[in-house]
């Protein structure tokens, strides 16, 4: 069975290029493109993995994070921060806020790669950050 993952981000170049990228890679994409829109597939079905744009408009993504972290169900869903913040002190502030990775924009495709697989391989046992 192909792996869902979610791709929430606000910038539909982004996101086509994701999809598009994540679809060859072999897995199965759903889209979102704010919070609200999360959540309505959150409401329809589980995704294995999520890679979330923590800029998104008005939205903040870290407050996906939060809303995930209190559901026991999908509190250990592995979420992959992508963020346009170079800044070492946002990287931490995602890092502690839950997120298994942070990468930067533009996308390192062979640490996007490497990050899914090693996450949705273990998505438990893996490190997780408390
Ligand atoms: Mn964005």
């Amino acid at each position: 069975m192909k792996h869902c993952i979610l791709v929430v981000e606000d910038n539909q170049l982004n996101r086509e290029l994701l999809r598009d990228w994540l679809e060859v890679e072999g897995y199965e994409v759903w889209p979102a493109t704010d919070l609200q829109t999360s959540y309505d597939v959150f409401a329809k079905r589980i995704p294995d993995a999520v890679l979330l744009d923590i800029n998104l408009g008005k939205d903040d993504g870290l407050d996906l994070l939060a809303w995930l972290r209190e559901k026991p169900e999908m509190r250990d869903i592995p979420v992959i921060a992508v963020t346009a913040h170079a800044l070492v002190a946002e990287q931490e502030r995602i890092l502690q806020a839950g997120c298994r990775a942070c990468l930067s924009k533009p996308i390192d495709f062979h640490l996007l790669r490497a990050e899914l697989s090693r996450w949705l391989q273990n998505p438990k046992t893996s490190q997780v950050r408390s």
